[in-house]
C-alpha cells in the first residue's frame, strides 16, 4: 500500500435532476446509477467504489431532499439524512444553469446542521450550458449559501474539470486503506442491478406515458453455465390503463423495454442475457409498507 492512501464515503446530494447519477456513472466509467430525464429516478442509496492508485472512493448516491408525498419519499428523505450524518465527505452538487432554488436552501440547511462538521465540495455542474462570462456571479450564489465549502465547477456529461474534482475528493478523505477489495466496483448485486437497469429502461422508453409507479422484481436470475444467464422480471404499474401502456400495441413497448434492458444488463455484466418480462398492476403500491419493504425499501 502506498505512503499518503486516502478512502472514505462520499455523499453526493442534490435535488432531483443536477446530474447526480450522470457524474456517479461517468466516475466509476460504469452504468450503475439510473440516469433519465426525468426527476427521482434514483430511489436507493446505491455505493459505487472508485478505487485508484492512492485512493478509495466510496460513493453514495441519494435520492435528494423533496417534499415527502407518500411513505416512498418519506424513507427516501430519511436515507438521504443517514447518509449526511455517516459519510466523510458530501458533494453538494447544484445546477450552475439556474440560481439556487428554496430546495437548494433547503439541502444547504440540513448540511449546515449536520453534527458532524464533515468537509463539503459543492459541485456546480452543467458549466457546458452556460455563459463563461456569468459563471463566477452564478457561482457566488451558491458559494453564499456554504461558504466553507471547497467549489469546483464541472459538466458530467462533457467530463470537463473531473480530474479537478478528484484531486480535491481525495484531498479532503481521511487517510487509510481501502474498504474494499480492488476489483468491487458495487455492493449491489446483479439482480438489484438488473432491476434498476430495467426500472431504467422503462421510463427511457415510455418518457412521460407512465408517470413514477414502476417497480421491477427480478424473479428468476438463473446462470446457464458458460452461456450467460436467465432472468425473469415483473414490471408492477399502478393501474391498469398503464398496464396497457407499458406492453404497448401488440406487445411492442414491452419488447423495446426488454430489448434495452438486456442490451444494458449485458453491457455491465459482459455476457449474454436472456430477459423475460412480464407485467402485473400492483394497486397503490407506495403506500403500502408491506409491499414497500418486500421489495426493499
Ligand atoms: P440526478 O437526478 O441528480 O441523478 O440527475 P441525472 O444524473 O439523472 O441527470 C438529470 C439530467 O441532467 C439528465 O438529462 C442528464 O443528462 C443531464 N445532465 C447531467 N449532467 C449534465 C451536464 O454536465 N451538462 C448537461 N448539459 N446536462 C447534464
Ligand atoms: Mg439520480
Amino acid at each position: 500500500m502506498p505512503n499518503n492512501h486516502h478512502s472514505g464515503f462520499i455523499a453526493i446530494l442534490g435535488r432531483p435532476n443536477v446530474g447526480k447519477s450522470t457524474l456517479l456513472n461517468i466516475l466509476l466509467g460504469q452504468k450503475i446509477a439510473p440516469v433519465s430525464p426525468r426527476p427521482q429516478t434514483t430511489r436507493k442509496t446505491q455505493l459505487g467504489i472508485l478505487t485508484l492508485d492512492n485512493a478509495q472512493l466510496i460513493f453514495i448516491d441519494t435520492p435528494g431532499v423533496h417534499q415527502p408525498r407518500h411513505k416512498l419519499g418519506e424513507k427516501m428523505n430519511f436515507e438521504a439524512q443517514n447518509a449526511l450524518e455517516d459519510c466523510d465527505l458530501i458533494l453538494f452538487m447544484v445546477d450552475i444553469t439556474s440560481p439556487p432554488t428554496p430546495e437548494d436552501l433547503q439541502l444547504a440547511d440540513k448540511i449546515k446542521a449536520t453534527k458532524t462538521k464533515t468537509p463539503v465540495i459543492l459541485v456546480a455542474n452543467k458549466i457546458d450550458q452556460i455563459d463563461r462570462s456569468t459563471l463566477p456571479t452564478a457561482l457566488e450564489d451558491y458559494q453564499s449559501l456554504l461558504p466553507l465549502a471547497a467549489v469546483v465547477a464541472i459538466s458530467a456529461t462533457n467530463g470537463e474539470n473531473l480530474e479537478q474534482l478528484l484531486s480535491l475528493i481525495i484531498s479532503r478523505l481521511p487517510e487509510g486503506p481501502p474498504f474494499y477489495p480492488v476489483e468491487q466496483i458495487t455492493d449491489l448485486n446483479e439482480r438489484e442491478l438488473a432491476a434498476e437497469l430495467i426500472r431504467e429502461a422503462c421510463l427511457y422508453i415510455l418518457r412521460d406515458e407512465v408517470p413514477h409507479g414502476i417497480s421491477v422484481r427480478i424473479d428468476q436470475y438463473i446462470e446457464r453455465e458458460g452461456k450467460g444467464a436467465y432472468i425473469e422480471a415483473t414490471i408492477f404499474v399502478e393501474r391498469q390503463s398503464h398496464k396497457g401502456i407499458v406492453i404497448g400495441q401488440g406487445g411492442l413497448m414491452l419488447k423495446q423495454i426488454g430489448t434495452r434492458a438486456r442490451q444494458e444488463i449485458e453491457m455491465l455484466t459482459s455476457r449474454k442475457i436472456y430477459l423475460q418480462l412480464r407485467v402485473k398492476v400492483r394497486n397503490n403500491w407506495r403506500n403500502d409498507e408491506k409491499m414497500l419493504r418486500w421489495l426493499g425499501y
